[in-house]
């Protein structure tokens, strides 16, 4: 990787950067994310998991799964929520985690070993490997590493972007994908449109799987919902903000999501898609701020203001509250979400578009 003489489309640049650090690096030395910051994180997803599973009429069993699980944090405190308030959708629950780096399994099975009895947790690497059934998928910061193309609009139309060494070169993009953005969108000469298409396969994967069968999935991530365009391609080395294309496999590559593109893929897949709200609207409906007043009371003055300080830090809308944003996807017989009291479903498109497809 890096000869200049040879160019590397951008998406394949980051899908080999990304693999090689997330295989031997340790993501948590270079940022945070939102269940390494408190357990209400995780808990309050436990509790959305309840409260879904009851609303899809509660199949026994059904497959929880997490996409992009780091270190199993998230997982280990939805379940340790599930086995204490929810103990049927916990006994229910045949937990299935979606990681490719084999470093990162091993770290999240000694995070899930108190929930290996009576059916073990199992790993797969793909979105689409995921055996069939009900289903709740959760993914918390996992589209947002999966590798994006670049193209920028000249008058002609669209260049794309290509690393060579350090640095991007632009060359006519050929093979534009045909029912997507860029084709569908138009932005002024000289601007950056982004599309991650590793993200949209996985929104219509889902979409037709939700159609056809019951369930729901929900995607956290850092991202934009509306027509909007610019180079979000950043990379954080050693806990600093870096040049992107500079040590691959040293820095963790990210792009932020684009809800909308992710939205109109899963509607023509043939589910429902609720959202995007604000991770802060979403936490508080529900009920982030009683969870930190109960993990408070009794506590000494300096752990009630941790834990009120990680609610903040969750919610507020200058802060990651703001910043992230939540979308699920649902089968179309889903009437509620816990966290989305404020939205009306989108609909699928026309049924059986694309099923089958
Ligand atoms: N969800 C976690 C970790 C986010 S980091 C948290 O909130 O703390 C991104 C995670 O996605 C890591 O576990 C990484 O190994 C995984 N990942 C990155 N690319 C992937 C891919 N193509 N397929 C599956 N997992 C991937």
């Amino acid at each position: 990787m890096g000869d200049p003489a040879t160019p590397v489309r951008l998406d394949r640049f980051m899908a080999r950067a990304n693999a090689a650090y997330y295989g031997t690096r340790d993501p948590f030395a270079d940022f945070i994310t939102a269940p390494e910051i408190s357990q209400m994180f995780g808990e309050l997803l436990g509790a959305w998991v309840a409260v879904t599973w009851q609303g899809m009429g509660a199949p026994t069993p059904f497959v929880l799964a997490e996409a992009g699980p780091g270190r199993g944090t998230l997982m280990a405190d939805a379940l340790r929520l599930l086995a204490r308030v929810a103990p049927a959708c916990y006994a229910a629950a045949r937990v299935h985690m979606v990681e490719t780096s084999p470093r990162l399994r091993d770290v999240q099975a000694q995070a899930l070993a108190p929930h290996a009895d009576p059916v073990a947790p199992v790993w797969c690497d793909a979105v689409a490997d995921l055996p069939p059934g009900p289903m709740i998928l959760l993914a918390n910061e996992f589209l947002d590493a999966l590798p994006i193309r670049q193209f920028v609009r000249t008058a002609r139309g669209w260049d794309e972007r290509s690393v060579a060494g350090e640095v991007f070169v632009t060359a006519p993009a050929t093979d534009l994908p045909a029912d997507g953005p860029p084709a569908t969108r138009d932005v002024p000469e000289g601007e950056v449109l982004e599309i991650c298409e590793g993200a949209l396969a996985i929104a219509r994967q889902l979409g037709r799987r939700l159609a056809q069968g019951q369930g729901a999935a929900l995607f956290i991530d850092y991202g934009y919902d509306g027509p909007q365009w610019g180079d979000t391609l950043q990379a954080l080395c050693d806990g600093r903000p870096a040049w992107p294309l500079a040590r691959p496999g040293m820095a963790d590559l990210t792009a932020h999501v684009d809800f909308a593109a992710l939205g109109v893929a899963a509607r023509a897949g043939g589910c429902a898609t609720w959202g995007s709200v604000t991770q802060g609207a979403f936490l508080s409906a529900l009920g982030l701020f009683a969870r930190a007043a109960q993990l408070a009371r009794n506590q000494t003055p300096e752990v009630a203001r941790q834990v009120s300080e990680a609610a903040q830090r969750l919610a507020a809308p200058d802060r990651m509250g703001g910043l992230f944003r939540v979308m699920a996807m649902a089968s179309p017989g889903i009437t509620a979400l816990p966290g989305f009291e404020g939205c009306s479903p989108v609909a699928p498109v026309a049924s059986g578009m694309e099923k089958g497809g």
